[in-house]
């Protein structure tokens, strides 16, 4: 009882000195843990993009060939990508701001990819659809031209459980291409074959890979690509017991709550480029 008053003093001083008037002390800053709010929300876009491009070129996703774009957080209806260069080489200076047509404020003279319309008509058909990978992954090409399905062998790549679609461009055009999606009808009737699916095989060229965010298009994109290596491998072994529907689902539904550690080891190998 003797002490209540001392005790009320003693609260009183701490709450002083925490006071939001008091000027901050170096000592009281924020936990090192805590990440830096992103200031600007398309530049933040930005450096994903220039991340998941280095990060799917180490990762042996991408070569010189490849692209990636992010959906723009500011406007549901542009789409921001590098200009045509190789992924690993791109920085934020060469993102640009698409629109879904595929137009950019950039001069005619900055030359951009001939297949952004796979991301401009993906974006149109998929509101879902915040990131998109396009690659001519090796693993993956012998599955878009033999009639042989993808499917999961492990949980890693359970997103491939709903089924991998194959856009057979020849099915678009009736006739013969240079195997590109260079047009807007191009690009939706790809948009068209992926439907809902993460992931489309492109026959006799590559595929593309989708995610509600940056994370997810480029995890799916390196475990497509693994699985395709490891599912040839199980197949000259001999018969393979994938994953069924029910497993796919819930290891899909796991995965998807892990995932960002993946990211943060491929951002670490590539963070000084
Ligand atoms: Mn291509």
């Amino acid at each position: 009882m003797t002490h209540k008053p001392f005790v009320l003093l003693v609260a009183m001083a701490g709450l002083l000195s925490t006071a939001p008037t008091l000027p901050p002390s170096p000592a009281a800053a924020q936990p090192a843990a805590k990440p830096p709010a992103p200031a600007d929300p398309r530049a933040k876009a930005i450096a994903d993009v220039v991340t998941a491009n280095h990060i799917l070129a180490d990762q042996g996703v991408v070569d010189g060939f490849g692209h990636v774009s992010v959906r723009d957080p500011t406007d549901p209806n542009k789409f921001l990508m590098a200009r045509s260069m190789a992924p690993e080489l791109v920085t934020a200076a060469d993102v640009l701001v698409h629109d879904l047509d595929g137009n950019t404020p950039a001069p005619a003279s900055v030359k951009l990819y001939l297949e952004r319309f796979i991301h401009g008509e993906i974006y149109r058909a998929r509101p879902d659809v915040n990131a998109i990978v396009h690659c001519h992954a090796p693993s993956l090409i012998p599955f878009g031209v033999t009639g042989v399905a993808l499917h999961p062998l492990y949980h890693m790549s359970a997103f491939l459980g709903a089924g991998v679609p194959v856009f057979d461009i020849r099915k678009a055009t009736g006739g013969p291409t240079d195997l590109l999606v260079r047009t807007p009808d191009l690009g939706r009737a790809l948009a068209k074959v992926l439907g809902p699916h993460p992931v489309a095989l492109m026959r006799g060229h590559g595929a593309v890979v989708v995610g509600h965010d940056v994370q997810q298009a480029v995890f799916r994109s390196v475990y497509t690509e693994l699985n395709a290596q490891l599912q040839t491998q199980a197949i000259a072994l001999g018969k393979v017991v994938y994953l069924d529907p029910d497993e796919a689902r819930k290891a899909e539904e796991t995965m998807n709550g892990v995932m960002s550690r993946a990211w943060e080891l491929w951002l670490r190998k590539v963070k000084d480029r």
